[in-house]
């Protein structure tokens, strides 16, 4: 359900900023340095056209791969599955433009360094057909049996507007949201990171059930299971129930999970984008001549799978790739899930200070399972005329189907259902079932919501499923910290500085979704991105304009708390 923390994510005074991923741990503003003319910074001359291992083509090793291109530097690119990583958008031959979107689908305006590529690319979003959202024409919610249509909260039982007051009220009383929404919007760093520091303290070691069992407000189990079954802005969140509470409200005060963007054609485009992009020189391309992209630099593929990581001398990186190929780089850049170096890349044991190692090992991810159905058109939008409802609406129930979503592309065109997208335990029921399986699973939930309505009838395709857990190349679908993880997340994020690591271990980057405090959203996949950007041409040598100063630049005044034992 829809219960939105914040009634805006645009600006409303011109003096106010509005809601954007701007920290809360490390309050740098990403969004400002991409867009600043003065570019993201430059190397030594006498660097240019050094080859960097960028290993994973997904969003962030995309945005590194582009951004140290335009520097001057060769990013030579590895990736095991397809560029686009979790961007993944899968289309159909009899629909063209129609796309199903497999990790990423949904983009809150307050990534605005997410929507600064989006536009750097000249990519069209549309607002997300989320519950109870403005442009979702009705919304069921479906629990215990009991179905309720609606088109605004007002519409649903009373005891719905009571869970939303209840977690209104708890985000208030028990962690302060409208003054680190206020310091965000106003980007008011010293405010901010007194508020977050604070919650940070007192939250580390609470689980999110714990934090609402824990509010005066949610005294009542009931309203928590509401709660946890419809949960708020994007769905059902009792899936997340065990993770940190500092998690959710990451999410919460940063807005991003409110005022959804789709993108039209499919988010992969975006890595693609960067991967094929050739930037002009005005756009502060240094060195490459016209018409140079990440696809021709790599002679367009990039290489394959990387199955061994090591250290040679003096100070080199040696990677070996799935072909057999060997090649050395005085840098590297390791954006693919954390957990890939454990099993999947054969590593050294000190590639990393052994509690970076601790910080991988302890990683925890959730998993994720969606299943796609093609139809021949928006046959829900036909109205029942006995009861003047659309027949069919986004759904929300506490079977196994969890969250239906409904994608139109106009009254005569094939259009999409997302019949179901689960999370961690709701996805696991679905992993033993096929495609087929899981869609009969779905449409059977789906019927005993809505008996008269026959959806199987309009199904135009095989039905697409993933599961990102049982991916070789992912593990999981993003990561979602566990009571205590901070020490963790703040080693990982921070590795990037590399000046207090001994000298063998500098040179070698971590980034990516689950190196970032926000995983699980892009915008924190491309912040660690431009990290690593800014360590790699330090390495080299390089530094930023003074009137553009970046992450690292910065750091010592905005890093994140550092909790001691
Ligand atoms: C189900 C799901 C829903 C999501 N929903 C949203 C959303 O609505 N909004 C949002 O903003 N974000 C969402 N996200 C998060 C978003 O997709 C990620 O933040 C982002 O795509 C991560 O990009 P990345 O480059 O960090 O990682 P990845 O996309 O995982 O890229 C890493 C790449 O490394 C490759 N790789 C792995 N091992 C190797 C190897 N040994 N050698 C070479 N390559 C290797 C992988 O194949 C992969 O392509 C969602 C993710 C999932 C899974």
């Amino acid at each position: 359900m829809t219960i939105p923390v914040t009634h805006d994510s645009t600006a409303v005074d011109t003096d106010i900023r509005p809601l954007t991923m701007f920290g809360p741990d490390f309050p740098f503003p990403y969004d400002d340095y991409v867009a600043h003319p003065a570019g993201l910074g430059s190397i030594p001359r006498e660097r240019y056209g050094a080859e960097v291992a960028i290993i994973g083509g997904g969003l962030a090793g995309m945005v590194t791969a582009y951004e140290l291109m335009k520097m001057g530097l060769r990013p030579i690119v590895y990736e095991s599955d397809q560029i686009g990583g979790r961007m993944r958008s899968v289309s159909f031959p009899q629909a063209p433009g129609v796309v199903a979107e497999m990790g990423a689908m949904r983009f809150p305006p307050s990534s605005t360094t997410l929507f600064h590529y989006f536009n750097q690319l000249g990519l069209r979003t549309f607002p997300f057909p989320n519950p109870l959202a403005e442009a979702t024409p009705s919304t069921v919610i479906d629990l215990k049996g009991e179905t309720y249509y609606a088109r605004t909260l007002d519409d649903l039982p009373e005891v719905f507007r009571d869970v939303a007051d209840a977690w209104h009220k708890t985000l208030e009383d028990y962690a302060g949201v409208g003054p680190l929404q206020d310091a965000i919007r106003r980007r008011d760093t010293t405010t901010l990171k007194r508020l977050w520091n604070e919650l940070v303290i007192r939250l580390d070691d609470q689980t999110f059930y714990g934090f609402l069992a824990a509010s005066k407000h949610f005294g009542s189990f009931r309203l928590r299971e509401i709660f946890g079954q419809i949960g708020f802005g994007t769905g059902g969140w009792d899936t997340d129930y065990p993770n940190s509470i500092l998690e959710i409200l990451r999410v919460v005060c940063t807005a991003a999970d409110d005022h959804h963007r789709g993108v039209v054609g499919g988010c992969q485009q975006l890595p693609m984008g960067l991967w094929e992009r050739a930037p002009a020189s005005h756009e502060g391309m240094a060195h490459w001549p016209a018409g140079t992209s990440v696809s021709v630099l790599n002679g367009g593929r990039p290489r394959p799978r990387v199955t061994e990581l090591r250290r040679t001398a003096p100070r080199n990186y040696t990677v070996t790739d799935a072909s057999g190929e060997i090649r050395t780089y005085s840098a590297v850049v390791f954006t693919a899930q954390s957990w890939m170096l454990l099993g999947g890349v054969r590593c050294d044991d000190d590639l990393f200070p052994i509690d970076h190692w601790t910080a991988i090992e302890r990683t925890h991810y959730m998993g994720s399972t969606k299943v796609f159905a093609l139809v021949d058109r928006p046959f829900w939008k036909q109205r029942d005329p006995a009861t003047g409802r659309e027949r069919l609406s986004m759904t929300l129930t506490d079977r196994m189907s969890r969250g239906t979503y409904l994608l139109d592309h106009g009254d005569d065109a094939p259009a999409m259902m997302c019949l179901s997208y689960t999370w961690a335990d709701d996805s696991l029921k679905l992993l033993p079932l096929n495609a087929a399986e899981r869609m009969d699973l779905t449409l059977k939930s789906l019927r005993e919501i809505y008996p008269a309505v026959d959806i199987r009838r309009h199904v135009i395709a095989t039905p697409v499923t993933l599961t990102w857990e049982t991916e070789r190349d992912f593990m999981g679908a993003f990561k979602a910290n566990l009571p205590g993880h901070y020490r963790y997340q703040e080693r990982l994020f921070s590795h990037f500085m590399q000046e207090e690591l001994a000298p063998r271990h500098r040179g070698i980057f971590l980034a990516g979704d689950d190196i970032s405090w926000t995983a699980g959203w892009a915008e924190g996949a491309i912040q660690t991105a431009l990290n690593a950007v800014w360590g790699v041409m330090r390495d080299f040598g390089g530094g930023t304009e003074v009137d553009n100063p970046g992450p690292g630049d910065r750091f010592a005044e905005l890093a994140p708390l550092r909790l001691r034992d």
